[in-house]
């Protein structure tokens, strides 16, 4: 197996300790001896891929000592540590990441070079590490990179899926999805642990026993066992020695899985069906913003929750044995609800094979958990049938039950008489079928629970747990997110930062993010402004490329390039945007725009594959698209381009090229949002609505720096209550009701007229619920405003340049020192 092999690879390199010494000359060296000893290859006749590998060892070999340093001085120090428990982290691409970080970029590329090789071309081999759906996969991501920069003991836990999410394609037009083989053929990133392999318990039943004393306690029997094998990734912080890592389980059957039909001397169905055990960590649930429900799914949950926590209280007992020290010792960060059985878990092992009192153990258990909520929309809240929670988890069911029982007395203590509270706060959702509300047990398990944007976490407090946070004053508090500069400008805007070099940002930019303020400065030196605008032409230049190269359409990178990249989900409003490019079309065509400010709108988004109007969206987009891009009498003022297979890769090419960024969720739908901070950061003005971080980026760049439009969370709430009918909007808007019949006319789908009718019904007869008819007059004023500041190309530039300078507040750092002074109590512990 080649995951071992490479684990071996480090003892075949001689001792040295590269920091600082690390010159290209070594770094050559270094790769040599890699491609000769680990590939078996010689420089003649290596491929692409093993120059990737022998690069990516290199560098590797560069990182694992301080690894081996940073752990051996936690375990020495006894330290307090942070547990990040997330099911998705999307990492992408690590090699110029851990490049950076560890300070060895330049010796890296030089090396590459003078071996005549070309550095893109190389970096182009490695695979998205694609473990997660979006947004809060990349958060955990940024905060895993932020959490060793800022020398901060973290350990993140999650399932080593061995498809990440799907591979994106369009069929004529329409989203196909395929399995993404990241691991095939390995990944030099990570390391096998079998010594620290974990063997868990699920299914069976509860039966109560009696000891002598008649004493009676519950035991959980006729289990099924699986095994979880860790494979750690190191992170390595930005000009630190600490070296973290994430410690993701494989899932793997016991030996004894099936002992019986061994023993019946059926051999070859004890061993097909061995591979059931495998299965648990086979493939990520592509789902964004929606909870499905399946098995497999709570199996996945209980899995890796299961193995992280038996990981996290072996290393305790190793040197603790005072189980009321846990919550010293462990801050375990649950990254929304997917993690949540983890509370019931560990209520269960000190209560069941501790023997702690239950108020003991429920203190320990409420010192221990924090809870991060990403979301308010009602479909995403996770719910489990207590049939199926049973069926799975029979011990857990009747811990929860537990917990429940004793958090109503004390709500009935505070609210005597108020069933209906009662009602609403309790963690089961009584009915025809009775749902366990995870996010009721998180809430009621943990110190603190925060949202990911001011906004976002007032409106936790005031719609989604008022009697909560009545019930908790103090525990609902804000950490807004943020991004890391090293992924999002260091690595990915290469031309920015040779820019700040020449004008003397101070160097420490990467770490400290507020250096960028220094840009404002310039605001009146056109030769600065002039040689940004040109490092956007060149990142545009470049985009174009992938453009012709994934599309085959040429683009004009003179051309306003309006960036709308995330998921494809009905709240962020694809469709609303489609809308426009419908109006600017009509506009071309009729002459009533001959003037146009050209523009490219680029789209990055994938459906959930049972999201069936999101693929309807896609569709219309590319059809659109189709239409558009080969009609000659636009002259190029308009195309529409949509790019496949959005991932952490792409984004890093389409972000340092964007000059519009959407943002256009319907207010109070987006909890904050990320893309928008990436964006902005790169020197993308938002065109955006007041909804998650966009409030907050407002505040950053100030009013004149920022393009906001449409209905606020006030507005939409009173649209709601007093009865919001979209035909009004439809009917008495010329340009809209063009848009949307012209769409739904058969004309970009001759062979089938009715393809985008369930569009149409979402937008009128089906109550519009995102409010995109409402919301359409007022987005359309906004993009002219837009075109208009465009064509001022001074404004435009120094639009450009402070939001560059003023996202300081929006480094992940920030977002995770909040978090390790306000909620972990967590101090920094340099290596
Ligand atoms: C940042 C990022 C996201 C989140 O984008 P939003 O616009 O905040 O939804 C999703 N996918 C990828 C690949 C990202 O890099």
């Amino acid at each position: 197996m080649r995951r071992q092999a490479m684990s071996l690879v480090t003892d075949l390199i001689p001792d040295g300790a590269f920091h600082g010494v690390a010159s290209r000359q070594s770094m050559k060296e270094s790769i040599l001896h890699h491609l000769r000893y680990t590939m078996v290859n010689l420089p003649q006749q290596a491929t692409p891929r093993d120059w990737w590998l022998a690069l990516s060892l290199a560098i590797r070999d560069r990182i694992t000592d301080d690894m081996s340093a940073t752990q051996i001085a936690h375990n020495r120090d006894n330290v307090r540590r942070v547990y990040y428990l997330s099911m998705e982290y999307l990492m992408g691409r690590m090699l110029i990441n851990n490049a950076h970080n560890i300070g060895v970029y330049d010796a890296a590329k030089q090396a590459i070079e003078e071996l005549g090789l070309d550095w893109e071309q190389v970096c182009d081999e490695e695979m998205d590490m694609g473990l997660g759906n979006g947004g809060l996969g990349r958060l955990a991501a940024c905060f895993l990179d932020s959490l060793a920069t800022l020398d901060l003991p973290a350990i993140g836990y999650g399932i080593y899926y061995e498809f990440g999410l799907f591979k994106q394609e369009f069929l004529h037009g329409r989203q196909v999805e395929h399995p993404d083989t990241w691991i095939k053929y390995g990944t030099p990133w990570d390391i096998i642990r079998p010594e620290y392999s974990q063997t868990i318990q699920y299914y069976g039943r509860v039966e109560t026993v009696y000891d002598n004393a008649g004493n009676s306690r519950p035991v959980w029997l006729d289990t099924r066992s699986v095994m979880g094998v860790p494979f750690d990734i190191p992170v390595a912080g930005y000009g630190t020695k600490t070296v973290n890592f994430l410690r993701l389980w494989s899932s793997h059957s016991t030996e004894d899985f099936d002992l019986e039909e061994f023993n019946k001397g059926d051999y070859v169905e004890a061993v097909r069906s061995k591979a059931m055990g495998e299965t648990i960590s086979k493939v990520l649930y592509p789902n964004d913003q929606n909870a499905n429900g399946k098995e497999l799914r709570l199996v996945q949950q209980y899995f890796f929750v299961a193995c992280s926590l038996a990981d996290i209280l072996r290393r305790f007992e190793k040197m603790n044995s005072d189980w009321t020290t846990l919550p010293e010792k462990a801050a375990i960060q649950l990254n929304d609800t997917h993690p949540a059985i983890a509370i019931v878990e560990l209520t269960r092992i000190l209560l069941d094979d501790k023997h702690l009192s239950w108020d003991t153990t429920w203190d320990i258990v409420t010192r221990t958990f924090a809870y991060t909520n990403h979301t308010l929309l009602p479909e995403a809240l996770e719910k489990w049938s207590v049939g199926l929670f049973e069926k799975v988890l029979p011990r857990h069911l009747q811990l929860i039950y537990e917990i429940n029982h004793r958090f109503m007395g004390k709500v009935v203590q505070h609210w005597p008489g108020r069933d209906d509270i009662c009602r609403a706060l309790s963690i089961i959702e009584e009915g025809d079928h009775k749902m366990i509300r995870m996010a009721h047990l998180a809430v009621i398990a943990s110190h603190k629970v925060n949202g990911v944007a001011e906004l976002h976490s007032q409106l936790l407090k005031s719609e989604l747990f008022p009697y909560f946070d009545q019930f908790y004053p103090g525990k609902f508090t804000n950490k807004t997110n943020g991004i890391t500069p090293r992924r999002w400008l260091l690595g990915c805007n290469p031309g920015l930062v040779q820019l700040f070099e020449q004008y003397g940002i101070d160097r420490d930019w990467p770490k400290n993010l507020e250096r960028l303020r220094k840009l404002e400065s310039f605001m009146d030196d056109e030769a600065f402004l002039d040689a940004f605008m040109t490092v956007k032409h060149q990142n545009k230049v470049h985009l174009a490329k992938i453009i012709k190269k994934e599309c085959g359409i040429d683009v004009d990178p003179f051309a306003l390039f309006d960036v709308q990249i995330k998921r494809l989900h009905e709240y962020k409003r694809q469709h609303l945007t489609l809308l426009n490019i419908l109006t600017l079309y009509h506009r071309l065509l009729n002459g009533s725009d001959i003037d146009m400010v050209p523009r490219v709108f680029i789209f990055g988004a994938k459906a959930a594959p049972g999201y069936a109007l999101a693929k309807n969206i896609i569709y219309a987009i590319n059809r659109v698209a189709n239409v558009i891009n080969n009609d000659p009498r636009t002259k190029g003022k308009l195309k529409v381009i949509f790019l496949p297979n959005y991932r952490v890769t792409l984004a890093s090419h389409i972000i340092p090229a964007a000059d519009l960024s959407e943002q256009i969720s319907t207010a109070g739908k987006e909890a904050s949002g990320t893309g928008n901070m990436k964006l902005a950061l790169n020197g993308a003005v938002t065109i955006g609505t007041m909804d998650g971080a966009n409030v907050e980026i407002l505040e950053e760049v100030g009013p004149d720096n920022i393009f906001i439009f449409g209905l606020n969370v006030d507005q939409v709430r009173a649209l709601d209550s007093q009865g919001y009918h979209p035909y009004q909007y439809y009917q008495q808007d010329e340009e809209l009701k063009g848009a949307l019949d012209w769409l739904c006319s058969g004309h970009f789908t001759p062979n089938d007229p009715h393809a985008f009718d369930d569009i149409r019904h979402s937008l009128l007869a089906g109550g519009d619920p995102y409010k995109v008819m409402a919301d359409y007059r007022a987005y359309m004023d906004c993009q002219q405003q837009v075109s208009d500041a465009y064509q001022d190309k001074t404004r435009w530039a120094r639009m450009a340049v402070l939001n560059t300078a003023r996202m300081g507040k929006f480094s992940s750092d920030r977002t995770i020192q909040e978090y390790a002074d306000e909620i972990w109590q967590l101090p920094a512990h340099p290596v």
